[in-house]
C-alpha cells in the first residue's frame, strides 16, 4: 500500500530492527519502546485496522498469535508475562494505519487504561 509506513518497513525501504520474519509476518522492535521488551507484530498484508479485518483474514490473524507466542519465548518474557495490545481507531491512539500488535514485557506492567 502506497504511503503506509509499515508496508515500507515490510518492503525494506524503511529500516527496522527485526526479531522475526516469515512469508506472512514481520516482528520488529518499536522505535520508542514503552517497556524493556516492546516489539510490533504485523501481518505483511496491508489491513488498516481491526475494523478492516475481513472473513478471509481471521485465520491469518489467529496465526499471528502463534507468532506472538514464539516471539515471547524468544525474547525471554513468556514465563514472566507480557501484554499483547492492538490499538484500533482514534480513541485508542492508533497512529499507524496498518494493523499491528504491541508485545510488551520485561517489567511489571502498569494499569491497562490510563
Ligand atoms: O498503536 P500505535 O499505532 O499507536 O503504535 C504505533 C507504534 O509504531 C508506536 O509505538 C511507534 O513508536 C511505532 N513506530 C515504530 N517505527 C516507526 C514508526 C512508528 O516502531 N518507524
Amino acid at each position: 500500500m502506497d504511503n503506509c509506513l509499515f508496508c515500507k518497513i515490510v518492503e525494506g525501504s524503511i529500516p527496522s530492527n527485526k526479531v522475526f520474519e516469515d512469508d506472512s509476518f514481520l516482528v520488529f522492535h518499536d522505535i520508542e519502546p514503552a517497556a524493556p521488551t516492546h516489539v510490533l507484530i504485523i501481518p505483511k498484508k496491508h489491513i488498516a485496522s481491526m475494523n478492516d479485518v475481513q472473513s478471509e483474514d481471521f485465520a491469518m490473524i489467529g496465526e499471528l498469535h502463534r507468532v506472538a507466542q514464539d516471539v515471547a519465548i524468544k525474547l525471554g518474557v513468556a514465563s514472566t508475562g507480557y501484554r499483547l495490545i492492538n490499538n484500533c481507531g482514534p480513541d485508542s491512539g492508533q497512529a499507524v494505519a496498518h494493523i499491528h500488535y504491541h508485545l510488551l514485557g520485561g517489567t511489571k506492567l502498569g494499569a491497562l487504561v490510563q
